[in-house]
């Protein structure tokens, strides 16, 4: 029997073939003519009908798994194919062996007696979480560099570009300020109001180096709450991470947050101590099928083309739409998101709006609800490395940038973003330690 494993989620299928290498004569003879051509069909084909694929590159070759090594293979079809699925096994020949497959996600349950009537096989029935975890362990502990994260420019958490900055426009500042021996409050934007307050009512004494002032600055800056940032979307900053391998042989504890068609986020302190510490029904289908309504897109694909050249600020109200600035108080940069598509109850803007720009409002709202979700948790429990998968992450790596960006600025760098290379990689096959960027 060819070793199979699925996972029947709520959008995707997808099936884990397990295709042993190095067979002897005797095994080859005894092999039958069905599970050769299963075996020809699954691997020497890389798309199946209109929506089968096989991720080529995802391919781990050499494992050992119950004392045999071989490949294994990923394969992906849609959930609402299942019956299609059924009808191309059964072609096959897969109904004249008597066979049981170990089976998770929700549809082993749904498509229990379908598999069953159509293929004569038997679903051994597994907890999708419980997979979930050994899955990952599985994997990450037979690939080195499986673990990643994206690292800002200078691989610095990006709270600290941030302070780095505060303390360069303050030191600019108050030396402009100083030299000039004028009031300047007027010409300066709201969220300098709260320095040049302090500056007039405060007993501070401005003089001295540029040193001085930068000390006084950051005194300033810190009993204001002030934080300023880069803004948070920037299409510049964003195009500056690269992929770095992480090292994962430690990983406990960490937060595994699961974006599939929902989220699922659990606690995860050994192999086998974990919890399902929340979740969130605005997940990955929440995402496509929102861009599918505002959109007209049919595809994942198509979807996050679209958001990658789409701009959310047209359609989402930011800080600064409302304050004109920064909202100082609670260190609040002027280019944060305070209200998801709220310009769109404008008539006028909604019949300029772009399809790219609802895309990008799509997905940036359901990454950041996801985010927000996953820190608190991590806070919660108090847990330092969050790792992120699920098939939302495929072939988008805004998201991913956007959960690092977030995950280290709003923990001031105590949190680390972390991804999986089965989960969303897409570079070609092979992938090594150290060729991830
Ligand atoms: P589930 O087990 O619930 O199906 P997955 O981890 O497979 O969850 O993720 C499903 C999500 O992945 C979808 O909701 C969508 O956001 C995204 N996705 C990625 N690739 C595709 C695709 N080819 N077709 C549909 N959705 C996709």
């Amino acid at each position: 029997m060819p070793w199979f494993g699925m996972d029947i989620g709520g959008t995707l299928t997808k099936l884990v073939y397990f295709e042993p290498t190095g067979m002897n004569r005797k095994e080859m003879d005894k092999e039958t003519e069905v599970l050769k051509n299963i075996r020809r069909y699954l691997t020497r084909n890389s798309a199946y009908g209109k929506t089968g694929r096989r991720d080529v590159h995802l391919q781990m070759d050499n494992v050992t798994i119950r004392g045999r090594r071989g490949t294994f293979h990923f394969i992906r079809f849609p959930t609402t194919e299942v019956g299609a699925f059924l009808q191309l096994a059964r072609s096959k020949g897969m109904a004249m062996l008597v066979n049981t497959v170990y089976a998770t996600g929700g549809g082993a349950f749904k498509f229990e007696e379908d598999f069953m009537k159509e293929v004569n096989m038997r679903l051994e029935k597994q907890d999708e979480l419980d997979a979930l975890v050994a899955g990952l362990l599985f994997v990450d502990a037979r690939n080195p560099c499986e673990c990643y994260y994206w690292a800002p420019p200078d691989d610095r958490p990006v709270h600290e570009h941030s302070s780095y900055k505060i303390t360069l426009y303050f030191v600019i500042f108050i030396g402009f300020y100083h030299s000039a021996d004028t009031t300047l409050s007027q010409s300066f934007p709201f969220g300098m109001r709260g320095l040049d307050r302090a500056l007039h009512a405060g007993p501070v004494s401005i003089g001295g180096s540029s040193m001085t002032a930068a000390a006084v600055a950051m005194t300033i800056s810190k009993a204001d709450g002030l934080t300023y940032s880069e803004p948070p979307y920037s299409e510049e900053a964003l195009s500056l991470y690269v992929k770095k391998s992480y090292n994962f042989t430690n990983p406990y504890p960490f937060l595994l947050v699961n974006i599939g068609s929902g989220v699922s986020i659990l606690a995860v302190r050994a192999p086998n101590d974990y919890k399902r510490v929340s979740g969130t029904s605005l997940g990955g289908g929440t995402f496509l099928g929102l861009c599918c309504l505002l959109t007209g897109c049919k595809t994942f694909e198509e979807a996050i083309s679209l958001a990658a050249s789409g701009d959310n600020t047209t359609v989402d109200k930011l800080v600064r739409d409302i304050y004109g600035g920064d909202y100082t108080r609670f260190g609040l940069p002027g280019d944060l998101v305070a209200s998801s598509f709220c310009q769109m109850c404008s008539t006028e803007r909604r019949s300029r709006v772009s399809r790219e720009d609802l895309a990008r409002a799509t997905l940036v709202t359901i990454t950041n609800n996801i985010g927000s979700i996953a820190r608190l948790c991590a806070s919660n429990e108090g847990i330092e490395k969050v790792v992120f998968c699920g098939n939302f992450l495929r072939v988008n790596p805004l998201s991913m940038k956007l959960l690092s960006y977030a995950m280290s600025y709003w923990s001031k760098g105590a949190l680390k973003a972390l991804f999986l290379v089965h989960e969303g990689a897409t570079e070609p096959k092979n992938i090594q330690c150290g060729a991830l960027s």
